[in-house]
């Protein structure tokens, strides 16, 4: 089931308030209709009384995709840190884990920062590929080009719905301002062969990758740190 809430809101360009109802957390399996609404950036988006202006409300949200069993908590970091983010989604963790059945499977929990990381994840989710892989992928290009774009400053995505049978396309975003840059292809046949490695030492890759964040800029930023 699809959750909503009413709440009080300002707008960003006149200061007028409002009441709205906003998702707390969807349920696409249930009604696909938001998944789309997700897509073309109309969820949780508003529409000022006052000043006609439309904005888009980015709160926590939950995506429950049962046909796939998995969960993705979308949690902006604009209100919390990263640290304090992670430190809430372990403890809802240990709820939920205390609330199932012991002979129920848990669902595959994801977490993630921004609309556009949602976004990304739910298409190569559907796409029926594997996140660390491609992770794994963007983790390589980054290693290989750190002058042109250091994990700091530039966010890699993968866009899967322009993708082709010969050529993943990532789009390279500026990580402040979340403008498009620029766009890297990469051959797919590559793609298939860290699979394969994937498939062979998947534990090398939930090292690298243990989640529930699962991402190589992130990994990158890590490491350069602790080299500091
Ligand atoms: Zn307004």
């Amino acid at each position: 089931m699809s959750i909503s809430k009413t709440y009080s809101i300002r707008c960003p360009e006149c200061g007028c308030e409002q009441t709205v109802e906003l998702y707390d957390s969807i349920n696409v399996a249930q009604e696909p209709n938001l998944k789309n609404e997700l897509y073309e950036n109309r969820l949780n988006r508003v529409r000022c009384i006052g000043c006609d202006t439309s904005f888009r409300i980015d709160k926590p949200l939950l995506y429950h995709d049962a046909d796939r069993n998995i969960l993705i908590h979308w949690m902006p970091d604009t209100v919390l840190s990263r640290e304090e983010v992670l430190d809430e989604f372990d403890r809802t963790m240990e709820d939920l884990r205390g609330a199932l059945p012991p002979d129920i499977a848990p669902p595959r929990v994801r977490l993630v920062f921004t609309r556009a990381e949602l976004v990304e994840l739910v298409f190569i989710i559907e796409a029926g590929m594997e996140e660390r892989v491609v992770e794994y992928i963007k983790y390589t290009i980054y290693a290989r080009n750190m002058d042109r774009l250091p994990p700091a400053e530039k966010q890699l995505l993968l866009n899967v719905q322009d993708s082709t049978p010969e050529e993943l396309l990532f789009a390279v975003l500026d990580s402040k301002t979340s403008e498009l840059e620029d766009v890297l292809r990469y051959p797919r046949e590559a793609y298939h062969n860290v699979r394969k490695m994937y498939r062979e030492t998947p534990d090398q890759f939930d090292e690298l990758f243990p989640g529930p964040y699962i991402s190589a800029r992130t990994a990158l930023m890590e490491e350069s740190a602790a080299e500091e």
